[in-house]
């Protein structure tokens, strides 16, 4: 059975396809009663989706994912009980959506190279004002007849070595961790096993992140396999975090899972929302 909780989503304000309030009423039909909006490097959803939750039965959590550089490669790290009015956190934030306009238009230069001209453009006009992602460069390439999907659109142009990538540099692991713990946040790693890291960087990633002050770690996620549910649940327990479940939904045609079709986190875990009042209100809706 799975638990009512989804702690890791996107909307349109990043690389979702759902808007703050229609991802809040989709999540409610799914029947998610706990939820967190965890856009990338951006909070301007977070308001509007506290607002929606308030039609339904449902406790919302702000939440962000934050990008970051780690060893040269990139780890998500998402925060959870932000405080959205945090003057370092929008800054530092702020920072990060400008430096995003720049990497796309680099990504667009890589792409005019191969003769795909105007990419940046098509691009923003699909992001709008929101946060510019490869999901936009994706939307495009695929509309335009450049690749079948999004999978096919990644491999083929939005990965290391392909026209469309470029290799950015995010903010350190040690400023995320901080930027979230002093705005109240607690951190989590984000789907530990989408990261190419090998045994030895995974078991340092998380020494580290523990010795910044990370929390948790995402277990139970859209991105995982269940035996790497037990993989890190396994981790968790070694290096005393607790754990965390999301689905990160993005939307029809960007991820392939559902909301609300999680299975609950392995047995042996300390689920991040242990002490949360928002969810001691659930009583007997807990698996976990
Ligand atoms: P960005 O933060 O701009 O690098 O965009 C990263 C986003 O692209 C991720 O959060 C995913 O939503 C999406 N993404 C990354 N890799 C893939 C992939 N191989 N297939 C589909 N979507 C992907
Ligand atoms: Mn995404
Ligand atoms: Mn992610
Ligand atoms: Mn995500």
């Amino acid at each position: 059975m799975s638990d009512p909780i989804d702690l890791h989503c996107h909307s349109t304000v990043s690389d979702g396809m759902r808007s703050p309030q229609d991802l809040v009423a989709y999540a409610a039909g799914q029947g998610i009663k706990v939820l967190a909006l965890t856009d990338h490097d951006n909070l301007g959803g977070l308001a509007i989706a506290r607002e929606a939750a308030k039609l339904y039965d449902m406790q919302f959590i702000d939440g962000v994912e934050i990008s970051v550089t780690w060893k040269k490669r990139t780890i998500h790290i998402v925060g959870l009980k932000i405080d959205p009015q945090n003057a370092a956190l929008n800054q530092a934030l702020n920072q990060v959506y400008a430096d995003r306009d720049l990497r796309a238009q680099q990504m667009g230069e890589g792409l005019a190279k191969v003769g795909i001209l105007g990419a940046y453009e098509a691009a923003k006009n699909i992001a709008k004002q929101n946060v510019i992602t490869r999901v936009h460069f994706a939307r495009f390439l695929v509309e335009s007849g450049h690749a079948k999907d999004t999978k096919s659109v990644f491999k083929k142009f939005l990965v290391k070595g392909k026209p469309g990538f470029v290799d950015h540099q995010w903010m350190s692991l040690e400023q995320a961790v901080t930027l979230i713990k002093e705005s109240g946040g607690i951190a989590v790693i984000a789907h530990p096993g989408r990261y190419d890291l090998g045994m030895i960087n995974m078991l340092l990633l998380m020494h580290e992140f523990r010795k910044y002050g990370g929390t948790a770690i995402e277990v139970v996620t859209g991105s995982h396999t269940p035996p790497q549910y037990q993989q890190f649940a396994k981790i968790a327990h070694q290096f005393g975090l607790k754990s965390s479940q999301g689905s990160d939904y993005h939307g029809v045609g960007i991820s392939f899972m559902e909301m609300g079709r999680l299975p609950a986190l392995p047995n042996n875990c300390v689920p991040v929302w242990l002490d949360w009042p928002e969810v001691a209100g659930l009583g007997d809706g807990l698996a976990a």
